[in-house]
């Protein structure tokens, strides 16, 4: 027995097309395989970062300043400087 196709609309382009099974819902074109590639990215990190709420506030974050404070030397210099400013005001 063949595998009955049914007819989908793909969500990225509206056209209708041939889904060889229930997951393909998107149709053969490249910028809709794209579309579902970030599509279905999105909603893996989305899924990701709930499982992972502390990602971003924890390791990665520290190891994010610590590339951003690299990259901007001067800042953190002007900052430690009020900093000690403005301890040295509090004495
Ligand atoms: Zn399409």
């Amino acid at each position: 027995m063949a595998a009955r196709k049914s007819t989908k609309r793909c969500p990225a382009c509206g056209k209708e097309f041939k889904a060889r099974n229930r997951v393909h819902q998107y149709c053969s074109r490249e910028t809709c395989r794209a579309a579902r590639r970030a599509g279905y990215m999105k909603k893996y990190m989305a899924g990701w970062k709930r499982k992972h709420p502390n990602y971003w506030k924890t390791d990665r974050q520290r190891e994010y300043m610590k590339d951003w404070r690299e990259s901007h030397p001067e800042y953190f210099r002007v900052w430690r400087e009020r900093q000690r400013r403005r301890a040295r005001a509090k004495e």
